[in-house]
């Protein structure tokens, strides 16, 4: 046997489902005038801080819709300091290999995987997304060959800690005309982190979707910290004062553009404890405010939010809490918005 998988159908190419479910002219504006608003701010020529904030998966399109038009609410109040970029994130890496891989290949995590529906699912979302609240979001790369199956749609994205180290996440990340964060791994050893983002950043010439293509290098690659895990397992934090004045030497040492990054609060920062949040949102800012380098370095956080505080089981029925990773609920969130707001 030559392989053993079942090639179960040849599914459509982005174009063939972007021709299929198209954007509109007002969203195609909206996500131009997002991407030139987000360049301005990583390249220092507007002060505004971002939250990349929404939940851990996207797993519920209503629920997910209700949230980012309660978050978009908000941004309104918030838009002279701060600029919104929504997770929804459509695939989930598994740190055990299985379990709820996302929306792309599950629509309803109580049913079976189904790609084609998946990829549907995830353009009709963040289509609607949109349209309803005038937010691009930001997806995570899982799969390097899906990105332009929503990139009209996107306004960020992020490599996660276990694709950072990975020659096709690079390359594909260098060709991708938005910002592109590469987290630290989960180990935590920054040279990877930093070799990344040198690595996206640079042009490269290789294989992507069966075409011989050629990257332009993208100048906004930059870091994410997001906390690691040692060999036993234990989590520690990378956001401190310390760990930025690291990075900024870390930034010193070669030749990058546009020295940035983003400060992931949950994950391996809060040990995924995710009240915790809001401490280290706070820590962050006081540390802004304590280095004007520092100020300039991070431009913004990352935070896991949704409708209910903490997470499920998936399958578990709460509507609007995670099925991955513990999330901040609304009340927690909204109040966290503003006081950011505040701290800028
Ligand atoms: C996430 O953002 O939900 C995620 C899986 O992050 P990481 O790659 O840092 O684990
Ligand atoms: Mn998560």
């Amino acid at each position: 046997m030559e392989m053993e998988m079942d090639f179960i159908r040849k599914l459509p190419t982005p174009q063939e489902i972007k021709e299929q479910f198209p954007v509109d002219a007002e969203i195609t504006r909206v996500k131009e005038e997002r991407d030139e608003e987000i360049a301005k701010i990583f390249s220092d020529n507007e002060d505004k801080f971002i939250l990349i904030i929404g939940p851990c998966s996207a797993d519920n399109e209503d629920s997910v819709c209700e949230y980012m038009s309660r978050l978009a609410e908000v941004s309104e109040h918030v838009k002279d300091r701060l600029f919104i970029i929504p997770r929804c994130y459509t695939g989930k890496p598994r740190t055990v290999g299985v379990g709820y891989k996302g929306m792309v290949h599950q629509p309803d995590p109580d049913k079976p995987e189904d790609m084609l529906a998946g990829l549907i699912a995830i353009r009709g979302m963040h289509t609607r997304i949109a349209k309803e609240t005038g937010f691009t979001c930001a997806e995570e790369m899982l799969y390097p060959e899906n990105h332009r199956y929503l990139s009209d749609l996107l306004a960020y994205v992020a490599i996660g800690a276990r694709s950072v180290e990975d020659q096709h996440h690079r390359q594909v990340a260098s060709g991708i005309g938005v910002p592109a964060g590469m987290k630290n791994p989960t180990e935590g050893d920054l040279s990877v982190m930093m070799n990344s983002i040198l690595a996206a950043q640079h042009e490269h010439t290789f294989i992507y979707r069966g075409w011989e293509v050629k990257s332009k290098g993208n100048s906004f690659a930059h870091a994410i910290l997001r906390g690691y895990v040692d060999q036993y397992g234990l989590a520690h934090p990378n956001y401190h004062y310390e760990d930025l004045e690291h990075l900024l030497q870390l930034y010193s040492e070669k030749d990058y553009k546009n020295p940035c990054a983003i400060i992931d609060t949950n994950h391996s920062n809060s040990g995924k404890k995710y009240e915790e949040q809001i401490r280290i949102a706070k820590d962050v800012m006081h540390s802004r405010h304590e280095d004007p380098e520092i100020r300039k370095l991070v431009k913004g956080l990352m935070i896991e939010s949704y409708l209910v505080d903490g997470c499920q089981p998936a399958g578990g029925g709460t509507y609007g809490q995670s099925i991955t990773d513990p999330c901040l609920g609304w009340e927690k969130t909204e109040k966290l918005i503003y006081d950011l707001a505040e701290l800028v």
